[in-house]
């Protein structure tokens, strides 16, 4: 009862502290440093906040120290003081041990060491095991992949923005580690591939990169614990200076594979060294990976990557033909940019077997072959029917022309097909409500939420659109 009293004035305290930091400091800064402090007990007027490592602990002594004063000035008065609870999740099980705490005086720091730390400290130097040498050791960077030839949208502003950052100054940011997640075919790890690289390419850089997929990292792990080579292993990966981790998904469920990297994060990171890692999902759903390497993935900044919006997917279809020195009308840029919006990679799949097909034929790239292009593949499996298909199949069946459906006519005989189509194609198509309207005769957005309302209204009220819809639907349905 008393302790939680106890914490609870701490926690008062600790508010009062936050108001005055985060006026005083970035957005960035404050969710990267003082989000994940917690405030754990308050003695008189001694406060005493728990952080998550020594580095932590000494990144805030560092920089925030006046910025902390005032906080304390503010929610204490001059006599407060301040002491930090360093919970060192060195890997063993008992969490229940006493934490160490650093008196916090105006000068001079003590440390008292408890067992947990001298554990933690205990791992071998693995520099002393084998000399192993960086310098001939490959990167493994892509050298196509680079700042340069990333185009830029909203979908990925933050995360090029903060990738762009900590490749100009590795582990200088508090991007560390950075963690960008996304979608597949969304850029991931060509964005991590130009950190590397532009890293690399700056004059006099003697900095160590490393790239490196999870799936090889874990094939990596396990050939090192078969030939008993463990500890040049670790030694291997303690040496880099920016550690590039592709996939982190990758080690969902591996335990001692994580384990592991657990140890090279917190050396890395301790020893202030980058670590760049993606995933093809938020950290908070990475099922089987432990929380206390979650944890660590939140002390830097979490960036993720969008699906590329209309004008994004313009961009990179131009820049791809511009690659290849090929002029296309923008009519048929417009069309790719609109059929095919799930992923980059896609798109640039498609790009590919259209270049192909133009050169094999020795034809132009215009609107014809890029349909006929389009309709020959299959891209991702959810889509595999057809805005034409749709079409074709609803003015069949209500006996209209194609021409009436994309047309501006209002009768009702035509409307309601259109609007059908139109519901059809959002149910079974991945197509944005923008696409939707641009292939019904640049229609916008906002009238394809209409016609889907309109249908979902008539089919609650007419039983012959519900009827026709639902055998529509049936059509499509294998
Ligand atoms: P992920 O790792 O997220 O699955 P990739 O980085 O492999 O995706 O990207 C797939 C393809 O799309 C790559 O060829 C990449 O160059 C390209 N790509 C992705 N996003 C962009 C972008 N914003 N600008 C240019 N090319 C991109
Ligand atoms: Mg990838």
């Amino acid at each position: 009862m008393i302790t939680t009293l106890v914490s609870n004035d701490a926690e008062i305290v600790w508010k009062d502290c936050l108001k005055i930091i985060r006026e005083h400091i970035s957005e960035q800064s404050y969710k990267t440093w003082f989000e994940p402090i917690l405030p754990y007990r308050l003695i008189g007027k001694k406060l005493i906040i728990q952080v998550p490592s020594q580095f932590f602990y000494e990144w805030l002594e560092d920089n925030y120290v006046k910025v902390l004063r005032k906080a304390l000035d503010f929610s204490l008065g001059r006599e407060g003081q301040l002491e930090y609870s360093i919970v060192i999740d060195s890997g063993n099980k008992n969490r229940n041990q006493p934490t160490i705490s650093v008196e916090l005086p105006n000068s001079g720091k003590q440390l008292q060491k408890t067992e947990k730390e001298e554990k933690s400290n205990r791992i071998k130097n693995p520099f002393d095991l084998k000399e192993l040498t960086f310098s001939n050791v490959d990167s493994f960077l892509n050298k196509n992949y680079s700042f340069d030839n990333f185009i830029e949208g909203d979908c990925n502003r933050l995360a090029r923005a903060a990738s762009y950052a900590v490749a100009e100054k590795p582990s200088v940011t508090s991007f560390n580690p950075l963690m960008i997640y996304g979608g597949v075919g969304l850029g991931k790890t060509h964005l991590v591939h130009a950190i590397g690289n532009k890293i690399k390419e700056k004059v006099g850089s003697d900095k160590k990169v490393l790239y490196v997929s999870s799936e090889k990292f874990t094939s990596q792990f396990i050939n090192a614990i078969k030939e008993n080579s463990l500890q040049d292993f670790m030694s291997f990966y303690m040496q880099v200076d920016v550690l590039i981790l592709d996939d982190v998904q990758f080690l969902s469920g591996k335990e001692k594979t994580q384990e592991t990297f657990f140890h090279i994060f917190n050396h890395l990171h301790q020893s202030g060294k980058q670590i760049v890692m993606t995933s093809d999902r938020p950290p908070k759903d990475l099922v089987g990976v432990e929380d206390r390497l979650l944890s660590r993935f939140k002390w830097g900044l979490t960036a993720d990557l969008q699906t590329p919006d209309l004008e994004t997917r313009i961009a990179i279809i131009q820049k791809k033909l511009q690659h290849e020195n090929l002029d296309v009308d923008f009519e048929v840029v417009e069309y790719l940019a609109h059929c095919i919006d799930s992923n980059v990679r896609e798109l640039e799949g498609v790009m590919i077997s259209l270049i192909a097909q133009a050169s094999l034929n020795r034809k132009t790239i215009d609107i014809e072959l890029a349909k006929s292009t389009l309709n020959h593949i299959v891209t991702s499996s959810e889509k595999d029917v057809s805005i034409d298909s749709i079409i074709s199949v609803v003015t069949d069946h209500y006996n209209v022309r194609i021409a009436d459906l994309k047309g501006k006519t209002r009768l009702r005989n035509i409307v309601i097909p259109r609007q059908v189509a139109m519901y059809l194609a959002k149910d079974l198509t991945q197509l944005s409500l923008k696409s939707i309207g641009y292939h019904f005769g640049g229609r916008d957005h906002s009238t394809v939420i209409h016609a889907i309302q309109t249908v979902n209204d008539l089919m609650d009220t007419d039983k012959e659109v519900d009827k026709a819809v639902k055998a529509l639907l049936q059509r499509f349905k294998k």
